[in-house]
C-alpha cells in the first residue's frame, strides 16, 4: 500500500477512537457522525493543542450541528446549476467538476456537507458524460476539479481525468481545489508531482484556515507542488472561534506566502445546514481586510467574497471607505492610515459619460456603501 493510504487509514473516524485520543464522550458525537462523517488525519490530530482550539473546532463533531433546523442543505443551489452529474456550470467560461465525495478530513463547516463522505468517485461513464458536455461547450476555458477532494483519488484516476480533459482543445486551465497538502502532506508524492507536470497549466487552490496548519511537513508538501511548476493559491473560510481575528489572519496569510502559497479568496461562511454556528458578521471580514491592506505585503491580501445564497456566485466585498468621492474633477481617496488624498481626472475625459452612469460611491451616495456604520466601532 502507498504510504499515504496507510497514513489516511490511521485517521480517526470512529467516536470511540476520538474518545481515546481527545477525551471526547463518544455519546456526544455518535448522532452527528451518522449524517455528517468524521475523519481526522494524524497530521491534523497532532496539530490540536487544546480542547476547543482552532484546529479542534474545524474537525471534531459537535452536537450543535444537529440543532440547525431551518438552514438549506444546498444554499448555493449547485444541484440546480448542474447540466450533467457532478458538473456545476454557473459562470460563463468555467465549470466545476466534483470527482469524488471523499476528503482527508471532514470540515464541520463544509458547504457540501450534504454530499461529502459518501462512498464512491466519478465513474468512468460519468467522466465521459462530463467530458462530452465540456467538449460541446467551447466557452468553457477553465475547469476546477473539486469534490470532496480530488487529490484523494489514486494516481491512475487523476491521470485518467487530466488526460481526458486535455483532449478538449478549447480548455485552457485546469485547477484543483484541495485540502490535502495541509492535512495529508504524505499524499504529495514525487509520482503525483510527475503526473501533474505533464498537463500544465495546472493551478491549485489549497484550503487553509489557521497559521498552525502550516507545519514543516505541510510547507514541504507545498514546496514540492511549487517545484512541479504548480502556481499555488489559498482559499480560507472565515470561521467564528477559528480565525475571526485580524492578528490570526495576518499570521495565516504571511505563513502562506512563506509556504509559496498566494492567498486567493477569503470566504464569508455559507448558510449550509449544520454549519451556522461558524458564521460571523460581514463586518468581521471587512475589518480583517482593512487590517491587512496596506499593513502587510499586498501579496498577503485575499479577495473577501460572499458566495451569494441562491446561486448568485461569488461577490467581492471591499471595506467601504477607500473611495470617498468620485466625480469629473477626481477621486477623493483614503489610505490605510486614514489620510485623505486627491487624484485628479485626466482632461479631457474620454469615458466621462460612461463614468457618470455609474451609481456614485462615497460621501454623495444616498444610503450606499458608506452606511456601514459598524466599521467605525
Ligand atoms: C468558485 C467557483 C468557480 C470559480 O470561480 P473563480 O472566481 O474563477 O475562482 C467556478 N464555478 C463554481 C460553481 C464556483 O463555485
Amino acid at each position: 500500500m502507498d504510504d499515504w493510504k496507510r497514513v489516511l487509514a490511521e485517521s480517526i473516524t470512529k467516536p470511540k477512537d476520538l474518545a481515546k485520543h481527545l477525551g471526547v464522550d463518544p455519546k456526544e458525537v455518535e448522532e452527528v457522525v451518522g449524517p455528517y462523517p468524521m475523519r481526522i488525519t494524524p497530521t491534523v490530530l497532532f496539530t490540536i493543542k487544546a480542547k476547543g482550539d482552532a484546529i479542534w473546532k474545524q474537525v471534531v463533531p459537535d452536537a450543535v450541528e444537529m440543532e440547525d433546523f431551518d438552514a438549506p442543505d444546498d444554499p448555493l443551489e449547485e444541484d440546480t446549476d448542474s447540466p450533467v452529474p457532478h458538473l456545476v456550470h454557473r459562470y460563463p467560461d468555467r465549470a466545476l467538476l466534483m470527482v469524488t465525495n471523499q476528503c482527508p478530513i471532514y470540515c464541520r463547516f463544509c458547504t457540501r456537507k450534504r454530499l461529502v463522505g459518501k462512498p464512491g468517485f466519478l465513474k468512468k461513464g460519468e467522466l465521459d458524460q462530463a467530458i462530452a458536455y465540456l467538449r460541446e461547450h467551447p466557452e468553457v476555458r477553465d475547469v476546477i476539479l473539486s469534490g470532496g477532494d480530488p487529490l484523494l483519488l489514486p494516481d491512475y484516476l487523476i491521470e485518467r481525468i487530466l488526460k481526458a480533459l486535455r483532449t478538449i482543445p478549447h480548455l485552457e486551465l485546469i485547477r484543483f481545489g484541495t485540502r490535502v497538502p495541509g492535512t495529508l502532506p504524505q499524499r504529495i508524492t514525487p509520482e503525483l508531482c510527475e503526473i501533474v507536470k505533464q498537463y500544465h497549466p495546472i493551478y491549485m487552490n489549497l484550503h487553509f484556515n489557521h497559521p498552525d496548519e502550516l507545519t514543516p511537513d505541510v510547507k514541504a508538501a507545498c514546496g514540492r507542488l511549487a517545484d512541479a511548476g504548480v502556481p499555488l493559491g489559498a482559499q480560507t473560510v472565515l470561521l467564528k472561534g477559528v480565525n475571526d481575528d485580524p492578528d490570526i489572519m495576518k499570521r495565516l496569510m504571511q505563513q502562506l506566502l512563506l509556504a509559496r502559497v498566494k492567498p486567493y479568496y477569503l470566504y464569508q461562511a455559507d448558510l449550509t445546514k449544520g454549519t451556522n454556528h461558524f458564521r460571523t458578521t460581514v463586518e468581521t471580514g471587512l475589518h480583517i481586510i482593512q487590517a491587512l491592506q496596506g499593513h502587510t505585503s499586498g501579496m498577503a491580501v485575499p479577495h473577501f467574497v460572499i458566495d451569494a445564497p441562491g446561486g448568485g456566485g461569488k461577490i467581492p466585498l471591499l471595506p467601504p471607505d477607500y473611495l470617498l468621492n468620485l466625480d469629473e474633477n477626481g477621486a477623493v481617496l483614503k489610505n490605510y492610515e486614514n489620510k485623505t488624498y486627491h487624484y485628479p481626472q485626466p482632461n479631457p475625459q474620454p469615458d466621462a459619460g460612461r463614468l457618470r452612469e455609474l451609481p456614485m460611491v462615497g460621501t454623495s451616495a444616498a444610503g450606499g456603501l458608506c452606511s456601514l456604520g459598524a466599521m467605525d466601532e
